[in-house]
């Protein structure tokens, strides 16, 4: 017998145990650093003449790796091995194929700081940072695994006289899973097993700017003995082969997770029937966000500036869920913005290899740039009280920056910037502040702190996100502690990390025998 799923705790880097273990692996992996890492197609790895550059975004010249990068006939040859792989894979018995998720999660909890390391060069994850998201893809691995055993075998139905009835989950057949660069490991991980394990076979292609991390997770899978042409791993510029996946007649499922603009994209395309194309595709497809948090006048402030504080700058702002409004009664505005402000500044930019760090670079350039360009949009739309400081100039480093009095329409407070930016929106009181929280097309996570019950009770029902946190902050999902997915443009709300999940990979089957 399993025993039940737990999540991997947080550790305490004050502690000169983890400290220590944290550093060696980080020397560890920069002797590893600059390696070149294949496509593994059908178990076949092969290069392809192009390459990924992937760069540590704090000290850019310094190299992480580079990967094969796809061509447009890589991503044709992947499905067609995806579906050649698929008869042998679904007929394995389910437990057979959640006890390889067991041993993948086994592989990476005895190397957690390792993976926190590469985590740490390859998308400027501080030490903490990097280590959540090494624990959350062993949750995933751990809760797939077990969620599947539960699925498998038939369900019940109502009684029927004369007749044996039931259900069967199985799996729906070939999918692409297309990853974004914030949780290179985490996301990319979850999807491509939740998918894998209920028996489907899987085309991963994940972000341009964090290739390597997923690379290492192939190896992991390896290691565990998943079959070849399971999981195929084709990096590669989704300008250039996404639509090849999402378009093809033989792929079943597309399982996204990035921005709007592009799961917009796959929606629409994957919704034309191909010739050949014998199904409806589905649409796995989880989005962005412009989340917020309410703070009233019966508020405990000091624990609302904490929750604020990591909500907006944690991972420099660069979350799905992170908190980039802060909508605040008039009572308490002046006096908890002057406390945010003052919080927010003692934070340290810097290398996020460095312990004493606590915001590390945004992912690029183009990142960096489009964050300032909302920057610049500031004066016009607001009062920056919190912004422009010294940072490093040896990589894409953006100052934690927080932008008062922003009229709840102004861009800042619509659009989603994803970095370290922070609108701060004065309400009259708090129905107009939660007026205010729903008045986006997005609805991922938002967070209330008040002391009053019946205030919280009317949130609970019209404070419409998929994550919805009262008096702590909007990240920081565990997995089946708090399912992920959000409302409206914010995506199909799948609940990563959920009971549900798994079932968006399968299709229900029901058989009766009338005996
Ligand atoms: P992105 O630009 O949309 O990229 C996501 C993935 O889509 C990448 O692998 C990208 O490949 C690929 N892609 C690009 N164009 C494509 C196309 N035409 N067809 C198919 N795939 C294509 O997003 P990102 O910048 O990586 O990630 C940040 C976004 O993700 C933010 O909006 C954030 O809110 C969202 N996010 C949401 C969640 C959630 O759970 N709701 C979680 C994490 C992040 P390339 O890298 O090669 O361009």
């Amino acid at each position: 017998m399993l025993p039940p799923f737990t999540n991997v705790p947080m550790l305490d880097f004050s502690q000169s145990e983890h400290a220590n273990a944290m550093e060696a692996a980080l020397r560890a992996v920069r002797s590893e650093l600059g390696r070149d890492w294949p496509l593994i197609v059908g178990g076949r790895s092969f290069e392809t003449g192009e390459w990924i550059t992937s760069v540590n975004p704090a000290s850019p010249d310094m190299v992480v790796g580079r990967v094969a990068k796809a061509r447009p006939e890589d991503a044709v040859r992947a499905i067609e091995e995806a579906s050649r792989s698929g008869s042998d894979w679904r007929r394995m018995d389910a437990a057979s194929r959640a006890r390889i998720l067991l041993k993948a999660a086994t592989i990476i909890r005895r190397r957690a700081f390792e993976f926190s390391a590469w985590l740490t060069y390859e998308v400027s994850k501080t030490w903490p940072e990097a280590w959540a998201e090494v624990a959350e893809v062993i949750d995933f691995l751990e809760f797939y695994a077990r969620e599947m055993m539960r699925l498998d075998g038939a369900h019940p139905t109502t009684p029927f006289p004369g007749e044996e009835n039931c259900v069967y989950y199985i799996p729906l057949g070939v999918g692409a899973v297309i990853s974004p660069w914030n949780f290179p490991l985490a996301i990319m991980g979850g999807m491509t097993v939740a998918a894998a394990v209920s028996g489907n076979t899987v085309i991963v292609k994940p972000a341009s700017q964090a290739p390597v991390i997923a690379a290492k997770f192939m190896e992991v899978l390896a290691s565990a003995s998943m079959p070849a042409g399971v999981v195929n791993f084709l990096p590669g510029s989704g300008a250039q082969i996404g639509d090849i996946l999402v378009d093809h007649p033989g792929i079943r499922f597309v399982a996204f997770t990035g921005s709007k603009d592009v799961g917009v994209r796959i929606f629409q395309r994957a919704a034309v029937v191909h010739p050949g194309q014998m199904w409806l595709k589905r649409t796995i497809l989880e989005m962005g966000g412009k989340d917020a948090i309410v703070v009233d006048e019966t508020a405990d402030l000091d624990s609302a500036v904490e929750g604020i504080v990591a909500s907006a700058f944690g991972y420099q702002g660069q979350k799905c869920s992170a908190c980039s409004r802060l909508i605040v009664v008039d009572e308490v505005y002046d006096e908890l913005l002057e406390r945010v402000v003052g919080r927010a500044a003692q934070l340290r930019v810097g290398d996020p290899s460095d312990r004493a760090t606590n915001l590390g670079a945004v992912i690029d350039r183009a990142a960096m740039e489009k964050i300032q360009s909302y920057i610049a949009l500031a004066p016009s739309e607001g009062r920056i009280v919190l912004g422009g400081g010294p940072v490093p100039d040896t990589g894409y480093f953006v100052p934690p920056t927080i932008v008062a009095d922003v009229a709840s329409g102004a861009r800042l407070a619509q659009e989603e910037i994803f970095g370290p930016v922070l609108a701060v929106v004065r309400a009259r009181d708090f129905a107009h502040a939660l007026e205010i929280a729903n008045g986006t097309e997005y609805g991922l996570t938002g967070a209330v702190y008040s002391q009053d019950r019946q205030r919280l009770e009317i949130a609970r029902r019209e404070f419409h996100v998929g994550n919805l946190y009262f008096n702590r902050k909007c990240t920081g999902a565990l997995v089946d502690v708090q399912p992920f997915g959000g409302f409206n443009m914010s995506g199909t709300d799948s609940k990563a990390g959920g009971r549900d999940y798994l079932q968006l990979f399968m299709q229900a089957k029901s058989v009766s025998e009338r005996f």
